[in-house]
């Protein structure tokens, strides 16, 4: 049988994911469940964590802290960078997240505030430093095929289509 959440497993859920405060950031309700591959940081390591050895039609409910979630914020990632590095013409607003490219791919990254010709932006994920809360059931799970094993990700429904 192979109904457990397990390493190279693709695994499909349905989840909610809430703030401590009990705010929903986002959720699979609605939608067809979400599937991973396990084992290859698809998702957050805390998720596949807490999910390993999760039978189909198992619900489990958890926290992550920071660590095992997005990361802790990093100061150095809040840099100042000149207004004409921006493309010209550009709206730009504190609180916009936009996206660049870099040497290591493409990045997001959010403007913090605007001090005349200088622009202070935030390089750190939108969800770092913070504490999340999960409820996840496992509606399926299957053999991964050779093609998600190499690319790394879950095929199909839920997954990516290509
Ligand atoms: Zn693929």
């Amino acid at each position: 049988m192979e109904t457990k959440v397990e390493m190279n497993k693709v695994v499909s859920v349905h989840y909610t994911g809430a703030y401590t405060d009990g705010e929903i950031f986002d959720t699979s309700e609605g939608r067809d469940p979400l599937s991973f591959l396990v084992g290859h940081g698809q998702m957050i390591s805390g998720f596949e964590q807490e999910m390993l050895g999760a039978e189909v039609g198992e619900k489990r409910s958890f926290t992550l802290t920071p660590d095992k979630a997005y990361g802790m914020r990093d100061e150095s990632a809040i840099q100042k960078v000149p207004r004409d590095q921006f493309p010209e013409g550009m709206q730009i607003e504190p609180g916009m997240v936009l996206g660049a490219q870099s040497d290591r791919g493409p990045v997001q990254f959010s403007v913090v505030s605007i001090d005349g010709d200088e622009v202070t932006v935030d390089f750190n994920h939108q969800m770092a430093g913070m504490t999340l809360r999960f409820s996840v059931e496992v509606v399926g799970v299957r053999e991964a095929t050779r093609d998600e094993l190499a690319h790394g990700h879950a095929h199909g429904p839920g997954g990516f289509e290509h």
